[in-house]
């Protein structure tokens, strides 16, 4: 699993990659973000770390759901693995927010993605294409076809077009656009800033989205097809 984080008040930063039996990565993310002076730990590393912070370790069957152990079979009967990669979302999860003091904040962790090679990191530990925060610009977190998220740098690519004046949903699709033109990679993104703005926007073919501001929830799934109800 990766993971990392980023607290856009100061840049600081979290990672961790090829990490296995622990519960949540992005929480040991985060603990590399305070509690070391380093931004990115992985694999012997990242799990020495985790056992000294008293992290407790996980039997990895035990992390696998139904629904992922389901979704390993098909895609293991798929032909196509490039096409299985770019148009399946396997797990990964994102989030940005902005909290009351006006600081913005991404989290994006992963299970990475099925049918790859050994020693395969994609894009979700990498700053600047899992996730950016800067609160004079914003936060975005991004998922879909990580070797295409980082040649493009795909999040700090959506920050570049909010700094040249760009709203957040020009930039995610500005951004997106670039990575299917050049690459024909797919993805996902979400953004928030300072002033309370989001956007969500994929080229995949679906992706499970939330969103909830001044006391109302927005979900979906599927393009065009979003839900607005009061929060509790
Ligand atoms: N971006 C992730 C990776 O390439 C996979 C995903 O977003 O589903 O590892």
């Amino acid at each position: 699993m990766d993971a990392s984080i980023m607290n856009g008040k100061d840049l600081s930063s979290g990672a961790v990659s090829a990490v296995r039996c622990i519960a949540n990565p992005i929480k040991l993310a985060r603990l590399v973000m305070e509690k070391t002076p380093h931004c990115f730990l992985t694999d012997r590393g990242a799990a020495e770390f985790a056992a000294t912070m008293g992290v407790p370790a996980v039997p990895g069957e035990q992390l696998v759901t139904e629904r992922s152990r389901k979704s390993l079979e098909k895609e293991k009967q798929e032909k196509d693995a490039q096409k299985a990669d770019q148009e399946k979302n396997l797990g990964t999860v994102g989030a940005v927010a902005l909290d009351s003091k006006g600081d913005v904040a991404y989290a994006t962790s992963t299970g990475g993605i099925v049918n790859k090679m050994a020693g395969r990191v994609g894009d979700t530990p990498c700053i600047g294409s899992g996730g950016y925060a800067d609160n004079d610009i914003g936060a975005v977190s991004t998922t879909g076809h990580g070797e295409s998220i980082l040649k493009v740098n795909l999040a700090r690519l959506a920050l570049f077009h909010v700094e040249q004046g760009k709203t957040l949903e020009e930039a995610a699709t500005m951004s997106l656009g670039y990575m299917k033109s050049k690459l024909n990679g797919l993805g996902g993104i979400i953004l928030v800033n300072r002033a309370g703005d989001w956007a969500v926007k994929w080229t995949s073919e679906s992706m499970a989205w939330a969103a909830a501001k001044d006391g109302k929830l927005h979900v979906g799934i599927d393009l065009d097809e979003t839900s607005i109800t009061d929060l509790p």
